[in-house]
């Protein structure tokens, strides 16, 4: 790693809040993963979480919004990766990470399990393929990069009680020389309209950005 200290973020499933969530980040130069379904990404592709209607965007433009961050696999069609045979795991990555390539410039390295769900057949599929990391949904409280980035835990979900001190540690913490720290946060953006907690973010990258000392990196940045 080229860096003693770094930042990173990761949000899933493509949806409207995106929009304003990359504009935040933007504004203070933070960079982020963002995890796609291809084969849902319209906006016909819509659910519902505690009551609210979530409506996933339409393919055109996203290539635009997301630029300056990572885009990396979440699933053709955003489905348990359990249990699955050769032809699902090929039809929901492969096929999901070669769509990623023809539409944004780029074959993916990356990806994020959805429901937090995989097994070791999942892993080895997804080495073949080239996928190098892959985010669970397990929170370290730590800044420690993962062993096994395939496996990979972030520091803390955005809503976690611990956030912002974690955050404080992370930026009081002083790295040793050979050993990186890395804090990572995941959730998905529209969360931040449920809990109507927007400033929860605006906060945190209030409170990291800027610093000299600190890399601000997409996923694949970080870990690889
Ligand atoms: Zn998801």
């Amino acid at each position: 790693m080229n860096y003693q200290k770094a930042v990173t973020f990761s949000y899933d499933d493509g949806v409207t809040q995106d929009r304003r969530l990359v504009r935040l980040f933007n504004r203070y130069g933070m960079k982020a993963t963002f995890n796609l379904n291809t084969g849902l990404q319209s906006e016909e592709s819509r659910f519902t979480v505690e009551g609210m209607p979530v409506c996933r965007m339409n393919q055109e433009g996203l290539k635009e919004l997301y630029r300056g961050h990572e885009i990396a696999v979440h699933g053709l069609t955003h489905t348990a990766a359990e249990n699955m045979t050769e032809t699902k795991l090929e039809r929901e990555f492969l096929t999901d990470a070669k769509n990623i390539e023809r539409l944004y410039g780029k074959y993916p390295v990356g990806m994020a399990y959805a429901y937090g769900c995989y097994d070791n057949n999942t892993i080895a599929y997804l080495k073949k393929i080239g996928i190098r990391y892959g985010r669970t949904v397990g929170s370290t409280h730590s800044f420690e990069l993962p062993r096994n980035p395939l496996l990979l835990e972030t520091t803390c979900h955005h809503d976690d009680d611990r956030l912002f001190e974690l955050a404080e540690q992370f930026l009081s913490i002083e790295a040793e020389k050979g050993h990186p720290l890395l804090f990572s946060v995941w959730g998905h953006s529209y969360e931040f309209d449920i809990n109507q907690n927007w400033d929860r973010m605006e906060r945190l990258c209030h409170m990291l950005a800027g610093r000299s000392d600190i890399f601000y990196g997409t996923n694949a940045e970080c870990l690889l």
